[in-house]
């Protein structure tokens, strides 16, 4: 492209909420070919929220009865007489000191619901999969079912549990109190107003659509399905240090791919893509990282950003 247009087209992109860095990123964002779209915070709009907890009783089996409070000081006397409200606390405890958004909703949720929070004597966070802590001397984890696995618990008995949760797009945690599985937590988020807009105007441009995300296989396609990404075109349980893997794997097949992101997770991401997009309140790390950044936390200026790209080169040419 002349100095000219690429002015014209950084400008147009500036007006727009839409920073290309460099001419040359100007000029490859018309050729893209695909979006991959993160799925936190990019697609959804990264506000979590508490809303299930479930009691699982000593013989496995999900409770719905109330049941009294006795767990105190972090310390679990009778299974039989747990209670939601004693889940949420030893989950909470756990996660308090987490900034994962998965976490600071239970935290949130726990102290709605007047529930108290306990500092852990410890707490480990084990990326893509939960956290692990210590709470009175007893060891909790909150996290996925690989988290139990590796820690020797099994997550079975929750699983009707936790595809039920799934399947409505939320993201579902096991509870376990010193090696028990003693309940199920889950957080949804919602997915931003225009992203069905956006993902279907990416589709009719002939641009591919796919999304990737370290959440279980069943909340990916839930959330995909809400948006109009065909459940083929979703990567799920792709670990933070993978999610480069996976934009390379994509690209080598040929494609032209943009990545879009908004989490530190993204980064390395979207510097492998062919283009890499930062939206809204994006992490600095992925700000950096990224040849376009998207102001506004809309993913239809994704779609803006493609255009105007096309319609600035068309013009010279
Ligand atoms: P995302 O790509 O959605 O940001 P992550 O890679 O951070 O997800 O985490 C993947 C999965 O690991 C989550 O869906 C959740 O099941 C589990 N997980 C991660 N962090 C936590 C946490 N602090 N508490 C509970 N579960 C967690
Ligand atoms: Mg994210």
């Amino acid at each position: 492209a002349t100095p000219a247009a690429t002015m014209v087209g950084t400008t147009l992109g500036a007006q727009n909420g839409v920073l290309f860095k460099g001419g040359d990123v100007l000029e490859r964002a018309k050729d893209v070919d695909t979006v991959v779209f993160d799925k936190t915070g990019t697609l959804t709009k990264g506000e979590m929220e508490l809303t299930d907890v479930v009691v699982f009783n000593a013989d496995g089996q999900p409770r719905t009865d109330g049941g009294d409070t006795i767990a105190n000081g972090g310390q679990l006397t009778s299974r039989e007489h747990l209670t939601e409200a004693d889940v949420l606390r030893f989950a909470a405890s756990a996660e308090s000191g987490s900034e994962h958004p998965l976490a600071q909703a239970i935290v949130e949720g726990a102290e709605e619901r007047d529930i108290e929070v306990m500092e852990p004597d410890s707490f480990e966070n084990v990326p893509g999969h939960g956290i692990q802590a210590t709470l009175g001397g007893s060891k909790i984890l909150v996290g996925n079912r690989k988290l139990l696995h590796d820690n020797d618990v099994a997550p079975d008995p929750a699983e009707d549990t936790m595809q039920r949760l799934e399947n409505e797009g939320k993201t579902a945690m096991l509870v376990a109190y010193e090696g028990e599985l003693i309940g199920v937590v889950a957080d949804a988020d919602t997915v931003k107003e225009s992203a069905r807009d956006a993902v279907s105007a990416l589709q009719r441009r002939g641009i591919d659509v796919m999304m990737i995300t370290g959440d279980n296989e069943r909340t990916a396609r839930a959330v995909a399905k809400q948006v109009g990404i065909d459940s083929q075109n979703v990567r799920a349980g792709v670990l933070p240090e993978d999610k480069s893997d996976a934009v390379e794997t994509i690209q080598d097949e040929g494609r032209k791919a943009m990545m879009v992101g908004d989490g530190v997770n993204d980064a390395p991401a979207l510097a492998v893509a062919y283009v890499g997009t930062a939206i809204g309140s994006g992490t600095d790390v992925a700000i950096e990282a990224a040849d376009v950044t998207l102001m506004r936390n809309d993913p239809l200026d994704v779609v803006k950003a493609i255009r105007i790209s096309d319609a600035t080169l068309a013009k010279i040419k």
